[in-house]
């Protein structure tokens, strides 16, 4: 082993050291980079073979005019369609790879370094700058796959630690956009080495509460995927990039069996709920622009909104009647409110575990000019649709991701909107091996303790556990014609009279209209339907719908976030506490008592007139005590 300390300098940036050996003046700052690439004057489509001049790749993005497949983009063209024009300033433009173990194969490694700046007319694998995106500023970190494959050596980890630093000390977003073969075997471990510090970068930019865009670009393997680029907040694939650990290639080779042609696709990783969304490279900047103007620090839930639109007075419909409204296949769907509701909205997709269950939809949202996370039970408005999305009925994958778009509210501070309608959550043999029982416990310990607002409303059929795993929040709405029970009255139907039957008769007792669940103080409150139910005036009911949440919101735009926990677990400790159900049966079981009491006064005062002495001296025994009548009031009255 040759390598000397002296060597190694490049791996303090603040050195800003160049490598003697660098054919190309290193400037002693950063420079604003070209717009214009550099590379090939023509590439060929590797997908359809066709041969496309440079011009035409850059006019179109490296887009192949013929068969759209996305091609590899040399860097300085990356940078140029996504930092706004003349804000982008190079960081480390003079730190340059060495050859710390003096590696060769079949060339030098030094000999191919020099290749791959000749030829790509970059320095390095990677460029990172500070810019500003759509206006806003960031730090800027993109991979060229042409030079070397995009492969992390020291320098490269160097780079990107050092970007993951300069945003967090600015306190600003960062982007990546990665393209790379992995690490860089000509630098043996101090390669793989640089997979634990760009991780640990990232996650010290990540607990400053700071946002992280993730690009996964074709093709992006090993160290790279396995470090910093899989910890974005959102990660985004280009549509058919090859994303994964070990490659295809690698996968044949050492197994024998080569995996399915899609294996490695953006497109099944988005199924398999690993990245957040498939773009375009052409709605890249707009949607990176998007996600990076909403997820910083929200400091208010101020919506502008006081008050709620007045109530509106109808008869009380049989509880059987609401069953069938809150049924009823025209009923608006979450979908078609959060369309109705928010002015944009970007679905965000997967459990970053085993799926993206499209039971639940969710998503970053814009309502009345307030960020919002939006979740909601999706049960589709076609048959298809529902069948598409099994009728709301989520697997604990569905829940996973709640569980992860309100764990990125936790980190913002986003307020969380959540759209309740399932008639119960998945039950099968699937269901259980997937683990939805830990899904919905989970849920509900997060929402509990999480540190922004949560407004929860039942817009259908609210069902058992699965509509309280989104269910749990600092206000509760529920449409007028909407149902929320521990069953349905059919299962209970079944289970007090063996008898589905009876499900009308049961729909009764079981309590589950919103005007019932108010009272019981279950709700808090009841958002009027139109005459005859939401399904004859959606817009109109989406309208109601707006206001309500956007006044419950304002209600904690001023609340400390501690004192909104606190409200919170108070709230579900006491539940119910503070209805109407409740206190109309403390007052009844105080007028019972104190009855009981001037009962049991006269009955004591005749036979003091009798027998004083004999009272005086009777000793109470425990059984008596706990016989009293004072004892049957439930020991809530006495805090009422
Ligand atoms: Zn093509």
């Amino acid at each position: 082993m040759k390598t000397k300390a002296s060597d190694l300098r490049y791996l303090n940036p603040s050195l800003g050291l160049a490598d003697p050996h660098e054919a190309v003046t290193a400037p002693g700052k950063d420079i604003m980079v070209k717009r214009k690439g550099s590379g090939p004057s023509s590439s060929k489509c590797p997908n359809c073979g066709t041969v496309h001049s440079r011009a035409v790749l850059e006019e179109r993005l490296y887009v192949c005019p013929e068969c759209k497949h996305h091609l590899s983009m040399p860097s300085q063209a990356r940078i140029a369609t996504l930092a706004d024009e003349g804000t982008f300033l190079e960081l480390d433009r003079d730190l340059v790879s060495v050859d710390p173990l003096e590696f060769a194969d079949l060339r030098s490694y030094r000999a191919r370094l020099q290749e791959a700046r000749r030829e790509t007319g970059v320095r390095e694998a990677v460029t990172t700058g500070v810019c500003r995106i759509g206006g806003q500023r960031a730090v800027l970190v993109v991979f060229d796959f042409a030079f070397l494959g995009g492969t992390m050596g020291s320098v490269v980890g160097e780079k990107i630690a050092h970007a993951f630093e300069e945003a967090t000390q600015r306190r600003i977003p960062l982007v990546s956009v990665a393209a790379s073969g992995g690490a860089r075997v000509q630098e043996g471990m101090f390669s793989l080495m640089q997979m634990a510090k760009v991780a640990a970068a990232a996650s010290r930019h990540d607990r400053q509460g700071l946002a992280f865009v993730s690009v996964l670009t074709d093709p992006t393997f090993g160290g790279v995927t396995a470090s910093f680029a899989s910890l974005g907040d959102i990660l985004i694939a280009e549509p058919g990039a090859q994303i994964g650990f070990v490659g295809p290639r690698v996968i044949e080779q050492t197994t024998g069996v080569a995996p399915p042609k899609d294996s490695h696709r953006a497109e099944t990783l988005l199924q398999a709920g690993l990245i957040d969304l498939v773009v375009k490279r052409a709605d890249l900047p707009s949607v990176i622009a998007y996600l990076i103007g909403h997820l910083r620090k929200q400091r208010s839930t101020d919506t502008g909104v006081d008050g709620l639109p007045p109530a509106v007075k109808r008869n009380r419909l049989p509880a059987w009647q609401k069953v069938g409204l809150a049924r009823h296949t025209g009923r608006p769907s979450a979908r078609y409110f959060i369309a109705r509701m928010a002015a944009r909205f970007l679905e965000l997709h997967g459990d970053r575990w085993s799926g993206d269950d499209p039971a639940i939809v969710g998503g970053l949202a814009e309502l009345n000019g307030l960020t919002v996370i939006i979740i909601g039970h999706n049960r589709g408005g076609t048959p298809e649709e529902k069948a598409a999305s099994h009728d709301g009925k989520a697997y604990s994958e569905g829940y996973r991701k709640s569980l992860r778009l309100m764990r990125l509210a936790s980190k913002f501070r986003i307020p969380v909107v959540t759209l309740v309608d399932c008639p119960n959550a998945q039950a099968s043999y699937e269901s259980e091996h997937r683990g939805i029982a830990h899904a919905l416990a989970r849920n509900l310990a997060t929402m509990a303790n999480l540190p922004t607002p949560i407004v929860s409303v039942i817009i259908g059929e609210g069902g058992s556990g699965g509509a309280l795993a989104l269910g749990v929040a600092d206000r509760v709405l529920m449409l007028e014609h909407a149902i929320y029970s521990v069953i349905s009255p059919e299962g209970a139907a079944a289970i007090l009279y063996r008898d589905a039957g009876q499900a009308e008769a049961v729909s009764e007792v079981l309590k589950l209209t919103a005007q019932d669940l108010h009272s019981l103080g279950i709700i808090d409150s009841v958002v009027p339907e139109p005459e005859g139910g939401a399904h004859l005036d959606p817009a109109a009911t989406a309208e109601a719908l707006k206001s309500h949440v956007l006044a419950a919101l304002r209600a904690f735009s001023d609340v400390p976030t501690s004192q909104l926990l606190d409200n919170r677990y108070k709230k579900y400790r006491h539940i119910g506490q503070g209805g109407k159900f409740w206190r109309e049966k403390v007052r009844s079981g105080l007028s019972d008592v104190f009855g009981l009491l001037a009962y049991a006064v006269s009955r004591m005062e005749k036979s003091n007139r009798k027998k004083p002495q004999v009272l005086e001296s009777a000793p109470r025994t425990r059984t008596e005590k706990s016989r009293s009548p004072a004892t049957s009031v439930p020991r809530r009255a006495e805090r009422d």
